[in-house]
This record gives structure tokens, sequence and C-alpha cells, in this order.
């Protein structure tokens, strides 16, 4: 058993470290003050591979690997968890959508330019009224004249008014429930297609949350994704990955907020002495720290084991228990280590004058996004049960 990342590894992580201290923490609080899209770091995190870095060269990625993504993520997210979930949602749900289940005219037409970077994706599953169950999508895409009539809205879409390919579910069958949902490729422009309403969020405001709406929105035959009926199902596959991300952006988050309550414990003195003497930050520190280090060894052991599958070749080679588990563990981390770190700054934590109000604030998205806690446990608990 290795627990150590290779040199590669090591030197991917100070160079992320460093463009994102370089260029994104500079404007961390006035992207986030402003709810600004960060379109002018979207070039810059093409440049650097950062929005195709689990697609092979071929498909104008960088060829690397799950590790290697959680990293990055991490990264990111240690200093903007916007950044980071930008970067999660093209990557590991709209692009991996469409190179794990499109053919080769598909992964040419949109992988390419996704990996490349030239263009943003999106991936629209959640619905006002599909959110944890959402196998009860009621978007409908009716078959006509050689493709398909879409009509109806998603929400909470991660990149929607700024993406240029979005992957949608919608309903094709709706007597086969869970196998009656198909996925389809929207480009930017179809007569039809339409971001909508732009959410204002508690945190991760530099993130664009979007509904996109479809009203008769007609997409040729060869925008369907994979096999009728089955958008859904692999929506399930795509999600094992997506989960990764979010672990490792709620890794990196509670990082940057761990070391900001460390860094601060050491300057503020309280009865004469630094409050980093006084035993009870003293046990704060050393439980945010350990759980942060469980929550990193669940995350890469997902990431390895995605990694695993990817080289054996086996698309269907799954770690949802593991991938769950580390999302579930991850996230609850990082909102109980943000909670410290604010209580370790006393009033100053409450104020936007220091990095922890906004950790506070971002993290939260940890325990709800691609499945809440409680959804996590119910995945958990099916994986257990069902092993024999
Ligand atoms: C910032 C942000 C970005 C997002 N990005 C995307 C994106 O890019 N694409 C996308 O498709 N979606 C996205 N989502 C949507 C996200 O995945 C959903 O919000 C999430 O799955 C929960 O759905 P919901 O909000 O409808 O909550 P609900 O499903 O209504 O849940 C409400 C509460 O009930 C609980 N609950 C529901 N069912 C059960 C059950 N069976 N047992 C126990 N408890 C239950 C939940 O855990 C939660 O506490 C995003 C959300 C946010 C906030």
């Amino acid at each position: 058993m290795e627990f150590s990342l290779t040199d590669e590894q090591q030197h991917l992580q100070r160079t992320v470290r460093e463009f994102a201290e370089g260029e994104i923490a500079p404007h961390v609080m006035e992207w986030d003050e402003a709810s600004h899209f960060p379109s002018e770091v979207i070039p810059k995190l093409a440049q650097m591979g950062f929005l195709g870095v689990i697609f092979p060269e071929k498909y104008g990625g960088v060829g690397m690997g799950y590790i290697e993504y959680a990293l990055i993520i991490e990264e990111l997210s240690r200093v903007d968890g916007s950044v980071g979930i930008i970067v999660a949602a093209h990557n590991s749900l709209c692009t991996n959508h469409i190179y794990k289940f499109g053919v080769e005219k598909q992964r040419q037409k949109y992988v390419v330019p996704l990996a490349q970077g030239q263009k943003l994706g999106c991936w629209s599953l959640t619905e006002p009224e599909a959110g944890s169950d959402a196998s009860g999508t009621r978007t409908v895409a009716a078959k006509k004249d050689g493709g398909w009539l879409i009509n109806g809205s998603k929400t909470f879409t991660t990149n929607g008014r700024y993406a240029d390919i979005c992957v949608a579910m919608a309903l094709t069958g709706a007597e086969k429930k869970s196998h009656g949902i198909s996925a389809f490729v929207i480009e930017k422009g179809t007569p039809g297609f339409r971001p909508g309403k732009k959410e204002n969020k508690l945190g991760l405001r530099a993130s664009d949350t979007s509904e996109v709406v479809f009203t008769d929105c007609f997409v040729p035959e060869e925008n369907l994704l994979g096999t009728e009926g089955e958008g859904f199902i692999n929506s399930l596959q795509i999600l094992d990955g997506g989960r990764i991300s979010i672990a490792a952006l709620g890794l990196g988050m509670a990082q940057g907020a761990y070391e900001s309550a460390l860094r601060y414990a050491k300057q503020r003195r309280q009865f004469g002495k630094p409050i980093a003497d006084f035993q009870a930050i003293q046990f704060k520190l050393a439980d945010m720290a350990t759980q942060i280090e469980a929550a990193r060894l669940l995350t890469y052991q997902a990431a390895w084991l995605a990694d695993r599958a990817i080289a054996s070749g086996d698309y269907d080679m799954r770690f949802t228990r593991e991938s769950s588990m580390a999302k579930l563990y991850a996230g609850e981390v990082a909102v109980r280590v943000a909670n410290e770190a604010v209580q370790i700054h006393g009033g100053y934590g409450f104020l936007k004058d220091y990095p922890a109000e906004k950790y506070y604030r971002d993290v939260k998205l940890c325990t709800i996004g691609e499945g809440t806690s409680e959804i996590q446990h119910l995945v958990i608990a099916r994986q257990i049960l069902s092993r024999k």
C-alpha cells in the first residue's frame, strides 16, 4: 500500500497551488461580493489543462487520472470553491457524460473543444420537482421528424448561463420510469434553448447556478447521448465520479479554512498570549487536522478506484460506495471545519475581512450538491446491504 503522491503528482499540486494563489486569490472576495462569474480565468484554466484533466490527449485532454483530478479540484477550492465547482461540473459531469456514453462522432464534435477548454460545459439533471428523486424528471423529449422536441426546465445547473454545451436529461418513455429518461446534448444558440433565472446564493457566489429552459427545442437524432431510455442510469454512473469532485471540493475548502484558522490562532493574542496556547483552541485545530486527513484518505481512495476502473477498460466497474463515502464524509467535515474556523476567529470570523466567513458559506454546498448527505447515507446503506 502506497500513501505518498508520486513526484509528478507533487509537482502538479505545487503548480496548481501557485496558479490558484497567483491568478485567483487576489480576486476572490471581489468576485464573491459581486457574484461575478470569472470568465477571465476560464482561458487560463484551459491553458493549464484543467478543463480536460481526465480525458485522453486524443480527445483534447491532458490524459491524467482521477487522483490528479482530485488534486486539482482540491487546490483550486483551497483558494476558491467557486472556481473548483466550475471546473468540476465542466469535467466530471458534462464532458465526462459525453466521453463515457457518446459515440466517436460525438466525442470528436463535443469532447475535443470541451477538453481543450474552447467551450464550457454544464450538466442538467435536477428539476424543481425532481431533486433527490431525480428519476421524477418532467422535462419531456418527444420524437419528431428525425429528431427530438424538448420541453421543460431544469434548475440548479452549474455554469448554466455560461456554458456552450449542455447535457440534459429528459423523459422519453414515462411508463418505463427510470429506464425512460434519456440524455441529450444541446448547444448554446439552439432555438428554444435558453438559460433562465440566475440563482442568488448563500455561497460559491462566483459560480453560476441557473435554470435552463427548453421551449419546443428541436435537436436532431444524433444529439441523443447513449442508449435511449438509459440517460438516468448513465447519470448515476456519472455521479460516481462527480462525487469525487465534491469530496475534493470540500477537502480543499476545509484545508483553506483550517490554514486560515491556524494562522490566526498563532497571531491573535488574548490574556497576554497567542490563543493557540489555549488547549481549547489546540484541540479544535487537532480535530480539524485529523478530520481533514481522514477525508483526504477517503477521497484519494475513491479517486484511485476510479483510475483502476478506467485502467481496466471496464466502464461498468463501479466505485459507488467509496465515492459516496468520500463525498459524505468530506462534505460534512468541510462544514465542521469551516464552523470551527469561524469560532477560532471569534468576532473577526463574522467579518468579510477574513477568509473564514466565506469558507463558512461556501462549504454548505458540499452536503447538498450531487446528492445530499441524507441521500449519500441511502446510497451507502444500499451498497452495504447488497454486498454478499
Ligand atoms: C450550488 C448548487 C449547484 C448545483 N449544481 C447542479 C448541477 O450542475 N446539475 C444538477 O443537475 N444539479 C445541481 N444541483 C442540484 C443538487 O444536486 C440538488 O439540490 C440536490 O440533489 C438536492 O435536491 P433538492 O435541492 O431538490 O432537495 P430535495 O430533494 O427537495 O431535499 C430536501 C431535503 O429532503 C431530504 N430528502 C429528500 N429525499 C430524502 C429521502 N429519500 N430520505 C431522506 N431524506 C431525503 C434531502 O436530503 C434534503 O435534506 C446543484 C445544487 C446547488 C445548491
